[in-house]
């Protein structure tokens, strides 16, 4: 199937099972913003939690914040925002659709990527065992040309970026002959900056009210309460400041489903360290962020490392975590060196001092920091894009499964009573009883079991618990594992911890705590 066509069906079947609902729907929707629905919201929370507790529950040195989404505009005039959080857009003039101009060229260099990537995948099927990938890239005149061209087109275009050089960048466009997708056509626009932040008001106009900013992202507000957390916490650096927030950017192209919105959530964490050593924790957090995704099972082959070609105003390093998303690999989390600049801005525009005092070194500094940033809706796609799975069975039946990590799963335990009579609903919802405290389960009793057992496949339950009569003679109940289909018949005592150390999300913790040991 076509990825496109996959992604499709993605989002369709997020709407049809209550993941993701676009917002104000019956009034036909409100650009690149969306609510999660029932089964959304658990999914979302579960991400939340697994990023929480690997952050702040498993390193001694990280604890939590939750900072106000209004913040005093001066904070963003300090952190450059007001004057260089912009994007370079271009228009068509035919078919009057609005792209960033900096994606358009980025989505040019993944498809000389791709022509490289399918000669590749044809001359391994034609030679088998005895083809060497790193010759064929060196020797074959079609894969030297396309790299050839790819390479001479980033290198110009990184450096349009670096220069801010906005008409080099329609150059590039016009060169490389891209087209509106929509119109088919080469008519461009001059490229513009656009800012991203949206304002408000704040306080009534006969107080002389106060134009502020919807943040951009949450790093602002770990930023502007180093010193609270630093004093009342007691913390030494190196130590880290994590904070889970909502984020708003007035996106100039907002498709992609919830990859890119103009009401987002974000994950993110400041670590504070000693001048100098900040690329040393840039390496540490690199390796422990890709270990947090890759943890998931959803196949180490689908994260890549992506260094920026352009670094933002503040940083010294900067990289991301790219999954492979139906349309191809797409930044999931920012790893940045934001270097001391925040905190000496804002020490700069308040007229406080904001420095640490290093006992250890008997030495006063503003610290560097190291940032990990994700967003929490690209998340749940990249997890939705892994585990969507649709499988042919035996009999030419077939089904859709969310193949998610148990731990991440909306619903853990699906409890179901053969039939609606003989006593078999009440023993279903004792059983229920013991298990919902600490899982979310669901009881259903509409229907055949097939079709429950698919409707439950849908959402990504990892567990089905089927009672029968000889459930009320001997307390056995049929299990049923979702990826496997299988069917296994215990006792119904045994339920409980069974599940419950499958979901629990003990398992992530577990690699994780090694991943952190070897380090
Ligand atoms: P992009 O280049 O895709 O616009 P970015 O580099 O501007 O992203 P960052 O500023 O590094 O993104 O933000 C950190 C994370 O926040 C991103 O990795 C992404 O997961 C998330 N994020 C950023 N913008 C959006 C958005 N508009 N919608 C959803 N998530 C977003």
């Amino acid at each position: 199937m076509a990825q496109e066509d996959v992604f499709k069906k993605l989002v369709s079947h997020c709407k049809e099972y209550g993941f993701v609902f676009p917002s104000s729907e019956i009034y036909d929707g409100l650009g690149a913003v969306y609510d999660y629905g029932q089964n959304g919201v658990e999914l979302k929370n579960n991400i939340k939690k697994y990023w929480w507790d690997a952050m702040v529950k498993l390193n001694d040195n990280v604890v939590g914040l939750d900072s106000a989404i209004f913040m005093h505009p001066t904070i963003w005039k300090a952190s450059g925002h007001v004057d260089a959080f912009n994007d370079p857009l271009i228009d068509n003039k035919d078919s009057k659709k609005r792209y960033r101009a900096d994606v358009l060229i980025e989505e040019q260099l993944a498809k000389y990527d791709e022509k490289i990537e399918k000669e590749i995948a044809k001359a391994k099927k034609k030679f088998g065992d005895s083809f060497d990938e790193q010759k064929f890239r060196e020797t074959n005149n079609h894969v030297v040309e396309t790299q050839t061209k790819r390479d001479a087109l980033h290198t110009r275009f990184a450096k349009a970026l670096n220069d801010n050089n906005l008409e080099e960048l329609r150059q590039i466009i016009i060169d490389e002959e891209i087209v509106c997708p929509i119109s088919g056509t080469r008519n461009w626009t001059e490229v513009r900056q656009f800012n991203l932040m949206f304002t408000t008001e704040m306080g009534s106009t006969a107080d002389g009210s106060m134009k502020i900013y919807l943040r951009p992202e949450t790093a602002q507000g770990i930023f502007v309460n180093f010193l609270n957390v630093q004093k009342t916490g007691r913390m030494k650096v190196p130590f880290g400041i994590a904070q889970i927030g909502k984020a708003f950017r007035n996106e100039i192209v907002a498709r992609q489903f919830i990859f890119r919105m103009r009401e987002f959530e974000q994950m993110e964490m400041q670590f504070f360290v000693r001048p100098g050593e900040e690329m040393k924790w840039f390496e540490y957090w690199k390796a422990f962020r890709m270990k947090w995704h890759q943890a998931l099972g959803m196949g180490a082959e689908n994260y890549q490392f992506h260094d920026h070609d352009k670094l933002a105003h503040y940083a010294n390093a900067a990289t991301d975590i790219e999954f492979r998303m139906p349309f191809g690999f797409k930044e999931v989390e920012g790893i940045h060196s934001r270097t001391n600049f925040d905190l000496s801005q804002h020490a700069k525009y308040s007229g406080k001092k904001i420095e640490y005092f290093d006992p250890e070194i008997n030495q006063s500094y503003t610290p560097y920091v190291i940032e990990t940033s994700i967003g929490v809706d690209r998340m749940f796609l990249s997890i939705l894009a892994g585990a969507y799975t649709e499988e042919q069975l035996e009999g030419g039946d077939s089904r859709v499964v969310l193949k998610l990590p148990a731990a991440l799963s909306p619903v853990k335990v699906a409890v179901l009573p053969l039939v609606k009579k003989d006593g078999l609903p009440d023993k279903a919802r004792e059983i229920l009883s013991n298990l919902r405290l600490d899982m979310n389960c669901q009881y259903d009793e509409k229907d055949s079991i097939g079709k429950r057992y698919r409707r439950q496949d849908a959402i990504g339950t990892p567990f089905c618990v089927t009672v029968d009569h000889q459930t009320l003679e001997d307390n056995t109940v049929t299990i049923r594992y979702r990826d496997s289909m299988e069917q296994e018949r215990i006792d119904a005592s045994k339920l409980h911890d069974l599940i419950l150390d499958k979901v629990s999300g003990k398992e992530l913790f577990r690699i994780l705590s090694e991943a952190k040991k070897e380090e």
